[in-house]
């Protein structure tokens, strides 16, 4: 089946867009015909994916937003409904993860992955949903896809917080998918083995960082485009069909 334009007139919106997965699901979901809004705090970064993705004959905007700022993200889907209109795909899926001995007690950096990873994701969700929920209403259905990690099953020690979040990301998209089904928004929770993108390059434990060097540098981890495809395609599924959660490992990953 060829792909082309099997998104032409969904209108989405996809966080932490300035670099890795969302980055590049904004560019394949824009290939493929949506109308893109990308958010992250770094403007340059969404000005110069914007610029490629209009390159490219596609329709973006660039919206510079905190995610752990609710107001900010209020005024965020105003400008998305009156620029691209209603939303009807939200890539929720910005995140920080970071590794430390919980003796070490960094609470920054627990408090950073709460705020992103749980507080800027039903953020996003807040924000977003009745914009789905319309959007479903109106053209048949509408999809809400988050974010998670394998993480969230997985056993890392020195990674508890990051996990933990993540295990709140997958069982909220269940709960939400009970919720919002009746309403044809479907939920999928995303739950990525290891992907090189700019997330690993944030951790400072230097015992973690030497692990997660050692394997990016030594195995074939999978690459930003493989979860871009995935999330086109569970937006270009018939109305009736909802993958609730899809686990994507590099086959070499064992856990
Ligand atoms: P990146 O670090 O490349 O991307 C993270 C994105 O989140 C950036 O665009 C960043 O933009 C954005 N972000 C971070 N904090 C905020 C904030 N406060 N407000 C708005 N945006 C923010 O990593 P990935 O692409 O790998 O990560 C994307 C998601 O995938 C995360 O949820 C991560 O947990 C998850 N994941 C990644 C895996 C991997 O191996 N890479 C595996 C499993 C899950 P900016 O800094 O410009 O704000």
């Amino acid at each position: 089946m060829s792909t082309a334009n099997t998104l032409e007139g969904r209108v989405a919106v996809i966080t932490g867009a300035s670099s890795g997965l969302g980055e590049a699901t904004a560019e394949l979901l824009a290939e493929r015909g949506a109308k893109v809004a990308v958010l992250a705090r770094r403007a340059d970064r969404l000005d110069a994916l914007v610029e490629r993705i209009e390159k490219n004959g596609g329709t973006a905007i660039a919206i510079a937003a905190d995610v752990t700022d609710a107001a900010a993200l209020g005024a965020a889907a105003e400008r998305v409904a009156s620029e691209l209109g209603t939303a009807d795909l939200l890539f929720n899926n910005a995140g920080v993860m970071l590794a430390s001995p919980v003796t070490e007690l960094r609470t920054d950096q627990w408090q950073q992955q709460i705020d992103v990873n749980i507080s800027g994701l039903m953020n996003a969700v807040g924000a977003f949903t009745p914009q789905l929920v319309r959007a479903a209403a109106a053209k048949g259905v509408a999809d809400l896809v988050n974010t998670s990690s394998i993480a969230a099953q997985n056993i890392f020690p020195t990674f508890a917080v990051y996990t933990g979040s993540k295990a709140f990301v997958s069982h909220a998209s269940r709960n939400l998918r009970a919720e919002l089904g009746a309403q044809h928004v479907r939920v999928s929770v995303i739950e990525p083995g290891i992907v090189k993108t700019e997330l690993q390059g944030h951790v400072t434990d230097p015992a973690a960082t030497a692990w997660l060097d050692d394997v990016l540098a030594n195995q074939e981890v999978l690459e930003a485009r493989d979860i871009a495809e995935a999330v086109a395609f569970l937006a270009a599924q018939p109305r009736r069909v909802n993958f609730q959660q899809l686990t994507v490992m590099p086959t070499f990953q064992t856990n």
